[in-house]
């Protein structure tokens, strides 16, 4: 009896976060950051992950096609995991504090990343991203270890980083934290691109960029009583 009910437990725990993982996916494509089957969603569950599958289009996914791997890269159950398994699996085994990550090929993110340039810090709030610039892993076939290699290290104190010629990985506590900054990071890239088609923009100095970073710490919490 005790067993039946830990067993329906984990059962109801897991088809919640499969319908978490497929509700973040759609909102990537209504919000307008992917479409289609570009992009890909992994959330920490356990010991394990849940990842959006393969080639289907976010828009018709359904929670039963979210496929469940561990840290070994090994896939438990039915279906295909994301071609970008493998950097969404070293990004978690590598970051403990990080529970959800995005991958987007969203429009103005990509546009830089095809560019193959990191971004600076133009804005204050680059500082989503957890330092003083977005970083651009360079270029690397879709799906493959060397890309899930120059992602971590680009990745590096950081929340967000630029694919060359690809898109964008925006990381979070949990998958709203990581959905938030997605939206931020392609914010960022839109007022980047179009500063760049006006002008030379303005680069704060590294002392406003540290000023700002500690300003964050303490950025909407309530003061103690
Ligand atoms: P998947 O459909 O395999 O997740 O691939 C989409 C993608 O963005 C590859 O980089
Ligand atoms: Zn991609």
């Amino acid at each position: 009896m005790h067993n039946h009910l830990t067993f329906t437990k984990t059962q109801a725990s897991d088809k919640n976060a499969r319908r978490e993982l497929v509700k973040v996916a759609k909102k990537l494509v209504t919000l307008g950051l992917n479409r289609g089957t570009s992009g890909n969603v992994a959330v920490r569950h356990g010991k394990t992950f849940l990842i959006t599958p393969s080639g289907i289009p976010s828009e018709c996914m359904l929670p039963n096609e979210v496929v469940a791997m561990d840290f070994s890269g090994v896939t438990l159950g039915a279906g295909i995991p994301s071609s970008e398994w493998r950097f969404h699996c070293d990004i978690l085994a590598a970051r403990p504090e990080i529970g959800a990550i995005i991958h987007t090929h969203s429009r103005y993110a990509t546009s830089l990343a095809c560019l193959n340039r990191e971004i600076p810090p133009f804005h204050y709030m680059i500082s989503v991203a957890g330092g003083d610039s977005i970083r651009c892993a360079p270029y690397a076939l879709f799906g493959s270890q060397e890309l899930s290699n120059l992602t971590l290290q680009a990745l590096e104190n950081r929340k967000a980083c630029l694919l060359g010629n690809h898109g964008m990985i925006a990381l979070g506590y949990d998958l709203t934290d990581a959905l938030a900054v997605a939206v931020e990071v392609e914010a960022l890239c839109e007022q980047y691109c179009i500063a760049l088609q006006i002008g030379v923009p303005n680069i704060l100095s590294n002392s406003q960029m540290q000023e700002v970073l500690e300003k964050f710490k303490s950025y909407g919490r309530r003061p103690k009583d």
